[in-house]
């Protein structure tokens, strides 16, 4: 999107607002399925943590899009957004065996990564298939080297205990119709990436009914200059060519699925936040926004640095200011960063700013969530409005004191 285009948003809907270009959601979804292209059956369930608007879960299901979930919530908000259970997915880690059994009730795909709920559903329920989360324990070491590790993972049921999940099948009768890694962010180039798949199809051999193989996600989207990018043409072409060699040996024809969230919302997003001050110290240049921590967390939470332009003054000459919050506590977006020089109430547009960002938006401070907008077709639409007084108060009970 065109800074320009950008700052008439922040002028028509106030900020901190979120801004979601449609275009680059269906350009990286478009993008996926081609380099999949020549798998016969490939399913993309979107990650709707990484943004859970209900637009913009529309817009993925035009897309052709299923849904990965991992709450309840999630599956509820899927549904209501006009995703049936068939095309949902659970995967959810630590939660009740009591949501499980809610999810499967509803006709949606459960996704099982811990003995001992697979051994209480299966004997519970021997009828409802169930897919199960491997841990690989792969991870990238060091600069090319592929090293085994994460044994600690809370999430997966580790390769190793593969014995033990047949053994269970065995006993309860259950089915198990897919197989599921998702190794999130240890997997940062596409050799890994095989390297687990690799793993992926040994363990699915041992189970002779299988639908689909998911293999998660962990894309990397490039956040600033010189940042790892997932390869996905190049990773299509390795990882078809891997899956119908596969299919063949396994003798029956398989769905491929993947669960991005990052690599299709992500670059979709900006984040628009005005400038209160402008603050010289005796060695700083501070940029003061109306917002904080409470709107855009990842920065302090992961250490993400996402690219910050002044699209009020974007020809301007380039000067070191560092990006903070109006929070009451450290709250640092940017360190000493070249932005083109900032004046009060100029606009920062944040880049990146899809996946995990208004998602994990709080209300500290009392401040109110920012409102958030789709642009599609050169126009923007309200898809959440700005909070109010009234959203703080709403579950409050002021009694007699
Ligand atoms: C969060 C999550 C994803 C999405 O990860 P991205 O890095 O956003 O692509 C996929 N699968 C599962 C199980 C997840 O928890």
């Amino acid at each position: 999107m065109q800074p320009k285009e950008l700052l008439a948003l922040a002028e028509e809907f106030g900020s901190p607002l979120y801004v979601y270009d449609a275009t680059t959601i269906e350009h990286q979804y478009n993008r996926l399925t081609t380099a999949f292209s020549k798998v016969e059956r490939l399913r993309i369930n979107y990650a709707m943590k990484a943004l859970s608007n209900l637009s913009v879960l529309k817009l993925l299901k035009k897309c052709g899009s299923g849904l990965d979930t991992v709450s309840f919530q999630e599956v509820q908000l899927g549904l209501h957004a006009g995703f049936s259970p068939d095309k949902i997915i659970f995967t959810p880690n630590g939660v009740s065996f009591e949501e499980i059994e809610a999810v499967a009730e509803l006709g949606v795909q459960i996704n099982i990564d811990n003995l001992s709920v697979l051994e209480h559903f299966g004997t519970k329920h021997p009828k409802v298939p169930v897919c199960i989360r491997i841990n690989p324990h792969v991870m990238a070491g060091g600069n090319e080297n592929i090293s085994v590790g994460h044994i600690d993972s809370k999430f997966g049921i580790s390769i190793y205990q593969i014995p033990h999940v047949l053994r269970i099948v065995e006993n309860t009768g259950m089915h198990i119709n897919g197989i599921h890694m998702h190794t999130g962010s240890d997997i940062l180039d596409i050799e890994v990436f095989l390297y687990a798949a690799e793993i992926l199809f040994d363990a699915a051999k041992q189970f002779k009914e299988l639908d689909f193989l998911d293999f998660g996600s962990g894309f990397k989207v490039p956040y600033k200059k010189g940042d790892i990018e997932t390869n996905i043409e190049e990773l299509g072409k390795k990882l078809t060519k891997r899956f119908l060699a596969f299919e063949k040996e396994y003798g029956r024809t398989l769905t491929l699925a993947f669960e991005p969230g990052k690599f299709l919302v992500s670059e979709a997003g900006f984040f628009l936040a005005k400038v209160n001050v402008v603050k010289q110290t005796t060695s700083t240049v501070f940029a003061g926004i109306d917002s904080g921590f409470n709107h855009l967390i990842r920065p302090m939470f992961y250490g993400s640095q996402h690219t910050i332009e002044n699209i009020s003054n974007p020809k301007g000459k380039e000067r070191f200011y560092t990006v903070v919050g109006y929070i009451c506590e450290t709250d640092t977006f940017a360190n000493n960063r070249r932005i083109a020089e900032i004046k009060e109430g100029d606009i920062l547009c944040f880049k990146n700013a899809g996946a995990y960002c208004y998602s994990m938006s709080s209300n500290y401070n009392s401040r109110f969530k920012p409102a958030e907008v789709l642009w599609k077709d050169g126009k923007g639409h309200l898809i959440s409005k700005r909070e109010t007084f009234e959203d703080l108060i709403k579950n409050q009970i002021m009694i007699e004191v």
